[in-house]
């Protein structure tokens, strides 16, 4: 956290203590190909994309058809990139009754990007969204929980942009991301009812901060521990939890890069088989709603209470 940051999370303001957030937790899927993740980023290059089987398709599909069996309504973070190459995906999702947001254009991360080419970025990304599925897209979360307090300004951009919330911090330290001294509720990060941020769940056990949003953790962990995180953290905040994973977390018969490096190809392909199963447990334990609906609508209702 540099001294900046410390300035920018003090003008921070939490939402209203007059809002009353709904008994359910938030399902989101990060939409993006098997091979645009960080594990693989020194082993395959971007230019290598074009020429890798493609499998958000059916992977996404899968994951529709857990979720429409669990009778659970989510939030998908899509690329513009996969908008851009499979619109009729995207139209399904939405006609599913999942809610349609923004993961960027093709994964980069946003500290790699001048501010007008965040711009471009996000305004590209979400009218592919858009065209594809005739929806508004108002949420938007970054590649890797990438937003970092010196690029506070892509908070300025997502408003101007027409976002009404981002889900992209991390309130804790890993060894890829994280924004510790953030808070670990919904806030206002650049004045109240521009945007707002809702924040990842965290657990404190043990007088640690422990990752409890699911992702890669929920499929390494045993799955009694990753439900107890996931449980606990959402009775620590008070708010809804936000549960996250991506399309090939459920796909076995993805190509395997051996050139990846070890500690990549463990936290990539480790426990995939077993996530399904894993998964619709976890839908059972609770109810679920789209992200906008159950807590970004009601943040912005307290305002006018
Ligand atoms: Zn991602």
């Amino acid at each position: 956290m540099t001294s900046n940051g410390a300035h920018l999370l003090s003008n921070a303001r939490p939402v209203s203590a007059a809002t009353s957030f709904p008994d359910v937790n938030v399902f989101s899927v990060d939409v993006e190909e098997w091979y645009q993740v960080g594990a693989f980023e020194n082993t395959l290059g971007r230019g290598d994309w074009s020429g890798l089987e493609s499998r958000v398709e059916h992977q996404c599909h899968a994951i529709l058809a857990l979720l429409d069996d669990a009778k659970v309504k989510g939030t998908f973070f899509c690329l513009g990139w996969v908008a851009e190459r499979h619109p009729l995906l995207i139209s399904a999702i939405h006609k599913q009754g999942h809610e349609l947001a923004c993961h960027g254009m093709a994964h980069e991360r946003i500290f790699r990007f001048t501010k007008d080419e965040f711009r471009q970025d996000v305004h590209r990304a979400k009218a592919l969204i858009e065209d594809a599925s005739g929806a508004s897209v108002r949420g938007y979360r970054a590649p890797s929980f990438s937003l970092t307090a010196d690029i506070w300004w892509a908070y300025d951009v997502l408003a101007e942009a027409g976002f009404s919330y981002s889900s992209s911090l991390y309130p804790l330290k890993t060894d890829h991301y994280g924004m510790p001294d953030a808070p670990r509720k919904p806030f206002w990060p650049v004045g109240e009812g521009r945007i707002l941020e809702v924040p990842m769940t965290v657990c404190n056990l043990f007088g640690r901060a422990l990752p409890a949003s699911g992702g890669g953790y929920f499929r390494l962990l045993p799955y009694m521990l990753g439900k107890y995180l996931f449980q606990k953290g959402r009775e620590q905040s008070g708010v809804p939890a936000i549960f996250y994973m991506h399309p090939w977390e459920i796909d076995p018969g993805q190509p395997y890069i051996g050139e990846a490096p070890w500690l990549s190809r463990f936290r990539h392909y480790t426990g995939q088989k077993a996530l399904p199963g894993k998964l619709s447990a976890l839908c059972g334990t609770s109810q679920w709603a789209p992200l906008h609906d159950c807590i970004v609508k009601p943040a912005y209702a307290g305002l006018e209470a």
